[in-house]
């Protein structure tokens, strides 16, 4: 199913998500992204973000590039795509149950990383392999966004 040495969405906590997919939506999936925007990004102490981005990169989800800067390794870029893709799916799902665009965006932050991505895949075919959430924002990325929700503090 997967290479031994790369992670599924499945085996990441909710921490670890929270920073790929920022790292992601500074554009760290392509080039070097400075540590200390990543931090404001979270708002969080620089100092915490910057221990948490090493603990990614002996994950091999981040790599410090150069002193201050972080990217996404392939594994990594691979990740922050698929929470994406789990999110929109899953915000279709509730949205077809009857909640509103951000009461699904919500609550599909909180188990886009609980959901076996292989369920995700079937049931994405199910719902008409939809390429945008319900908020229109693409689930293939292209420029990079994320869903706000995947930014709630609680
Ligand atoms: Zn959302
Ligand atoms: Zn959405």
């Amino acid at each position: 199913m997967k290479a031994e040495s790369s992670l599924g969405i499945t085996e990441l906590s909710d921490c670890e998500m929270k920073y790929i997919l920022a790292i992601f939506e500074l554009g760290g999936d392509s080039r070097p992204i400075k540590i200390s925007d990543l931090s404001k990004h979270l708002n969080l102490a620089l100092p915490t973000v910057s221990i948490m981005v090493r603990k990614l990169a002996k994950r091999g989800l981040t790599c410090v590039v150069k002193r201050g800067y972080v990217t996404l390794t392939g594994n990594g870029c691979v990740l922050a795509r698929m929470l994406i893709h789990a999110h929109g799916i899953l915000e279709h799902i509730f949205v077809k149950a009857g909640l509103t665009p951000n009461e699904a965006c919500c609550i599909a932050s909180r188990i886009q990383n609980k959901v076996p991505y292989t369920v995700i895949m079937e049931l994405w075919e199910k719902m008409g392999k939809p390429l945008e959430c319900p908020h229109g924002i693409p689930m293939v990325k292209k420029e990079g966004r994320v869903c706000p929700c995947n930014f709630c503090k609680d």
